[in-house]
């Protein structure tokens, strides 16, 4: 059994102060961060992996603080999604990911494409869909360069609304991809409801292929055929070797995205992947 001291009671409220004040402090700078547009968009290229170019990116926002230190969003999205400071966060990444792709159309690279993440919050707030129908006219991009990424837990929080909102979303001829797919519940239930162009595998799946019969083979395996059947692309996510590569072009995967092609590049650098014509 657990003693509840004094002791160990007192250090329990310290340590929950400490933590109150860590996210306290966190969104303020976070607020602070949004008002001085201290961040940046990194992109990552989803490759063709038959023709080995690069048919797109996905943006992946980074905190540049004051300092200079780059912070990964894993360490500040989940307070901007507590505090809703993720909707304009996310609005302000789209806006510069269309902005780019206009800028790389204008020089020549037409077909591609550019996928934003997108949270859940969005489907709450009501009127994402005018949003971004705005950011796509003022930079003049066609919709159907532009893609969100919306996770299947996600979803799920706000079903009707999400249905809703990505329907109207992918009447405008945006594309809409399902993320780390095959990690949340009853994918199967709602898929036929909702717009979905793209499946994206999880990079867990990825990670476990084998070449032989792992979780990861079996679930790539079932998505790649789940995907054919009901018409959808897919991209997997988190590639890093060539024996994942050989074993997803075998099962007919289109695209991918990983570190064995780039990490997440900032634009100038991203740019010079065009230049190369294949990746591999
Ligand atoms: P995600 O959407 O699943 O993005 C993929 C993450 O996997 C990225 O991490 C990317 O750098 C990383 N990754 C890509 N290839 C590999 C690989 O081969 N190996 C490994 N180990 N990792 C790889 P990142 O940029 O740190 O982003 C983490 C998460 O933060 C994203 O996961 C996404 O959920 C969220 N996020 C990033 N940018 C945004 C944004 O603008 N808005 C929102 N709402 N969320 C964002
Ligand atoms: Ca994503
Ligand atoms: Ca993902
Ligand atoms: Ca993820």
């Amino acid at each position: 059994a657990k003693r509840t001291g004094r002791n160990s009671f007192s250090m329990f409220t310290a340590d929950l102060n400490e933590r109150a004040m860590k996210r306290l402090s966190l969104e303020g700078e976070l607020r602070t961060a949004l008002d001085h547009r201290n961040f940046v968009v990194h992109y990552q290229p989803q490759v063709d992996l038959v023709t080995g170019e690069v048919a797109g990116a996905e943006a992946l926002v980074r905190w540049m603080r004051p300092d200079g230190t780059m912070v990964p969003p894993g360490d500040f999205i989940p307070v901007a999604e507590e505090t809703g400071l993720v909707v304009p966060l996310d609005l302000w990444v789209m806006e510069e990911a269309v902005r780019r792709a206009v800028v790389w159309r204008e020089e020549g690279v037409s077909a591609f494409k550019v996928s934003v993440n997108l949270s859940a919050r969005h489907f709450a707030t009501g009127n994402l869909v005018e949003k971004v129908e705005d950011i796509l006219t003022r930079a003049g991009l066609p919709p159907s360069q532009l893609g969100v990424e919306v996770t299947e837990t996600l979803l799920m929080q706000n079903m009707q609304a999400a249905v809703d909102v990505l329907t109207r979303l992918s009447g405008l001829g945006v594309r809409v991809l399902l993320d780390d797919f095959g990690t949340g519940y009853s994918s199967l239930a709602y898929l036929s409801r909702l717009p979905i162009d793209t499946l994206k595998i999880d990079r867990s799946f990825v990670l476990d292929i084998s070449g032989g019969d792992s979780e990861g083979d079996v679930v790539a395996r079932g998505i790649l055929s789940l995907a054919a059947n009901l018409g959808l692309t897919v991209v997997a996510e988190g590639v890093e070797t060539m024996k994942q590569v050989d074993f997803l072009k075998a099962h007919g995967c289109p695209y991918a995205q990983g570190y064995l092609f780039s990490k997440p590049l900032p634009h100038m650098e991203f740019r010079k992947l065009f230049q190369r014509g294949s990746i591999f």
